[in-house]
């Protein structure tokens, strides 16, 4: 295994007819980024972690390249390169790691959570990074905490990183056991610092002290859990966190996704009445930011209303970003692509979708793109591998990595995720002017 390659990091630097109508299942040929993908906005998010890819060049490539600028500054990212030693049997690959990991962790004493990120390659090989992890942290505890998760492209789409490395750090949140003690709440799902600051300020205004963030800014400050929480999820597409949180007692409040100023308020209500808070407390607290939020959007409905926009299955956002799309802006859904659909998370996002409208998930690339064909909507979300494509045949597009990229969720940043769409429309407008 070669030794660590540092990449440069960027910032160092009731269902409705459409839930209950047919969706189109498909398990064909995708075009999907990996898991790793998730690096680039976890290691942002979790100030003292280390994600150390176990992958391939191309892997390294990957991050480095959707990490974009180079800065000058010491990365909390790389990759340790499987290379042909490793792959003949050479070396031993387990211990080529505990030497990258040794020398890494040497020199980087502010490295308190080092993550080993699987990779295609490291699956394909059997390299089992949950023993490497074990050893590596019975030599290295309590300084630093190593964990390991899968990023690998092998049946994934990008987002589910996030999800993978969320579920690792479940079981190292201490217990917060305690009956008849009241409960607490957790919003599950990174968000930017300015996006968890504006929804720690709103819940405080309702009078709600104490709210927990998961990840949360340092991962030595991990939030208890126990049959107390209840806990709200930020991003669709933590599935597995899910699960190993109510596998230690916790209770997910069922809520739309804090998109727009619907979804928002929606989300922050139920997140408020599980708390024992009461309906009025919120709108309350909420009242200049809704009205803020809904005089933005409606600057921007006439350059959405009406257009069609037609969803390919990429980050797991499109199903709530379709809702509020259509309901806050008036844009029209021809086909709204998933790469998984979680009836039980996705219920109140569904029951609020028009009838009638397409749900697709997974992918049969060739013949999703038959159908954006046929009915050239105005706008299509896709990868990147599409979109270029897509735009020479003249359609506009908006890259899916980019919403989750952003920051989008809340009141304040729901006129930027509507910008996110105008925006494009607005530039092949003028270029056919
Ligand atoms: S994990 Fe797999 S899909 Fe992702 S960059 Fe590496 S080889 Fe490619």
């Amino acid at each position: 295994m070669s030794p660590v390659i540092p990449i440069q990091s960027a910032s160092d630097c009731a269902p409705s007819a459409a839930a209950t109508q047919g969706v189109l299942r498909e398990r064909g040929q995708r075009e999907v980024f990996c898991g790793l993908t998730g690096i680039i906005w976890l290691h942002r998010k979790i100030q003292d972690a280390f994600f150390l890819v176990v992958g391939s060049r191309t892997c390294a490539h990957l991050v480095q390249s959707a990490a974009g600028v180079m800065i000058f500054a010491e990365p909390r990212f790389a990759t340790a390169i499987i290379d042909d030693r490793d792959l003949s049997g050479i070396a031993d690959a387990q211990d080529e790691l505990d030497r990258v990991v040794k020398q890494l962790l040497s020199r980087r004493p502010d490295i308190k959570t080092l993550f080993l990120v699987g990779s295609c390659p490291s699956e394909v090989i059997k390299l089992d990074l949950s023993r490497a992890a074990m050893r590596l942290s019975r030599e290295f505890a309590p300084q630093v905490r190593i964990l390991n998760y899968s990023g690998s492209g092998i049946e994934t789409t990008f987002t589910q990183g996030e999800d993978a490395c969320l579920a690792s750090l479940v079981p190292c949140l201490p217990a917060a056991t305690a009956d008849g003690e009241a409960p607490s709440l957790m919003v599950v799902g990174s968000l930017p610092d300015v996006v968890e600051d504006q929804f720690i300020r709103l819940f405080n205004a309702m009078g709600l002290g104490q709210v927990h963030f998961m990840p949360p800014r340092r991962s030595t400050e991990l939030p208890p859990v126990g049959p107390n929480t209840r806990f709200l999820l930020a991003q669709p597409f933590l599935a597995d966190t899910a699960r190993a949180l109510e596998a230690r007692g916790a209770q997910r409040i069922a809520a739309p996704f804090p998109f727009g100023v619907e979804g928002t308020t929606a989300w922050l209500q139920a997140g408020a009445a599980a708390m024992g808070i009461s309906s009025s407390a919120v709108e309350q607290a909420t009242a200049a930011a809704r009205e803020r939020a809904s005089a933005a959007l409606a600057r921007l409905r006439p350059a959405l209303q009406g257009r069609s926009l037609f969803f390919f299955p990429d980050s797991q956002l499109e199903i709530p970003l379709a809702r509020f799309l259509h309901r806050e802006l008036g844009m029209s859904l021809i086909e709204v692509g998933t790469p998984y659909l979680h009836r039980q998370h996705m219920a109140e996002e569904l029951a609020w979708l028009p009838p009638g409208v397409q749900l697709s998930e997974g992918q049969d690339v060739e013949r999703q793109l038959d159908r954006c064909r046929q009915a050239r909507p105005d706008i299509v979300v896709c990868g990147l591998g599409l979109a270029n494509p897509l735009e020479m045949e003249g359609m506009t597009t908006k890259w899916a990595i980019e919403l989750v990229f952003s920051p989008v969720h809340g009141y304040d940043q729901a006129a930027d995720l509507a910008q996110l769409f105008a925006r494009p429309l607005d530039r092949r407008q003028r270029l056919a002017a």
